[in-house]
């Protein structure tokens, strides 16, 4: 049977011993603000390897109101607030968010899917991005020059996304390009073509759009690096190696073609030879909550579940999607539960809000997360329905507060890079 609490109601039920099942951290159960204001980190339920840049996003005091306010009260003051505001505002919600929030959105999608929402509200004086930092980023590029972008936590940036940084990634450019030198060869295909996941900071956007590169999604990878491949030998993609390795191999690009290049290594810690031999230079960034799901899980769904079908996301790692039986973004794993035609089984590699209200939706089917932890994405989680109300009735007060304004220099530049993509179109 279905349950249909919430994440977050399971989690507070766990911690408080009155639920069973477990979670990667009852610190969870606890307001986001307990933590925000310590020194940066990604929250309870964060991997312990990842480790914060230094300089991140920090986010100040919450108003004591909202800290103490019972979820229905808060649920009572965005409505209002959401009310008064009417189409001056649009509030995009990422599928990753939790519930408390997702039943405020006017949009839910993927990052993808909400920048071109922000883009079709230019009539919304503010969009209210319930998502992490580089989402709130690409809204602020695509959106018009008077709308204001406002992301309700700071603190909700993205471990992978800070994977690669744009020093390291202009070092790493210039290693590869003394290598490969810059002409042409005979089809007129430059040496190599960086690729940015959208999962990057504005600045990794950027560098693609001034150096004949471009962005993809988890929907659009394989039709960027077809792209790519007509303009250049090679590819450098980054942050995630998973989505890159795991996209050129359904191409048939041969792994042993996909050296991992480790920034601040010299030559990223590769020879020479490995990298003149490369078709793709993969980036060694990860996504720490599609990193959670292994084989060992799929083989369990098998045997306790015959006929289950198990679909992951291509952020998990190699021999996970390989034993998979299909992979494919947010929207692809929506897509394909709603176009199931028999109750079936379906066991799902991806964040476990989404799979959690995927089984809620689509009671008909028997869908379950293949992590048995509750371990949502912990800077997704740090979007409390607290900090929502305060921006909210901060814009109703007529103050803009926790905007993201990426500089103007660096937004023309990165909107090159996504322009390229929505052009880039399958062969
Ligand atoms: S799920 Fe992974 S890639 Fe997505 S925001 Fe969270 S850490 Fe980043």
């Amino acid at each position: 049977m279905t349950n249909t609490a919430s994440v977050d109601e399971q989690i507070q039920a766990i911690a408080s011993g009155a639920g069973t099942g477990e979670t990667c951290s009852p610190s969870l159960a606890k307001g986001p603000w307990e933590f925000d204001r310590e020194a940066p980190s990604y929250g309870p339920g964060a991997s312990l390897g990842d480790v914060i840049p230094v300089g991140s996003p920090r986010q100040g005091a919450l108003p004591e109101e909202y800290k103490t306010a019972s979820n229905e009260e808060l649920h009572a003051r965005i409505r209002t607030a959401k009310e008064t505001l009417g189409n001056r505002v649009v509030i995009l919600g990422h599928f990753y968010q939790r519930d408390e929030i997702v039943q405020h959105a006017d949009y839910l999608g993927d990052s993808f899917q909400l920048a071109n929402a922000a883009k079709a509200h230019p009539e919304a004086e503010a969009i209210v991005f319930c998502g992490v930092h580089f989402m709130a980023e690409t809204a602020d590029i695509l959106s018009g020059e008077n709308q204001s972008v406002i992301l309700p936590n700071l603190a909700a940036g993205c471990s992978m996304a800070d994977m690669a940084d744009i020093d390291s990634v202009e070092q790493c450019w210039a290693e590869l390009s003394a290598i490969y030198g810059t002409e042409p060869d005979a089809d007129g295909r430059v040496p190599i073509i960086p690729v940015t996941y959208m999962n990057s900071a504005a600045d990794l956007k950027a560098f693609c759009g001034r150096n004949g590169g471009i962005v993809c999604t988890s929907s659009n990878a394989e039709v960027v690096l077809r792209w790519a491949f007509e303009r250049g030998q090679r590819v450098l993609f980054f942050p995630d190696q998973h989505l890159g390795r795991n996209t050129a191999k359904a191409m048939g690009i041969s792994v042993d073609d996909m050296p991992l290049w480790h920034g601040r290594k010299p030559l990223g810690g590769n020879t020479e030879s490995d990298l003149l031999d490369a078709k793709v230079v993969l980036w060694n960034g990860f996504c720490s909550v599609h990193k959670r799901f292994t084989v060992d899980q799929i083989d369990k769904a098998r045997v306790d579940f015959p006929g289950v079908r198990v679909i992951v996301h291509p952020e998990c790692p190699m021999p996970v999607v390989d034993a998979a039986d299909e992979y494919g973004s947010t929207d692809y794993i929506r897509r394909a539960i709603e176009n199931a035609t028999e109750p079936s089984t379906f066991a799902i590699g991806t964040e476990i809000n989404m799979v959690q209200r995927l089984a809620t939706q689509f009671p008909e089917h028997h869908i379950f997360c293949l992590d048995p932890v509750i371990c949502p994405c912990s800077t997704m989680y740090r979007i409390h329905p607290g900090y929502l109300a305060w921006v909210l009735e901060r814009l109703v007060a007529g103050e803009v507060v926790n905007q993201i304004s990426v500089d103007a220099s660096v937004a023309t530049e990165a909107k090159v890079a996504l322009e390229r993509m929505l052009a880039a179109k399958p062969a």
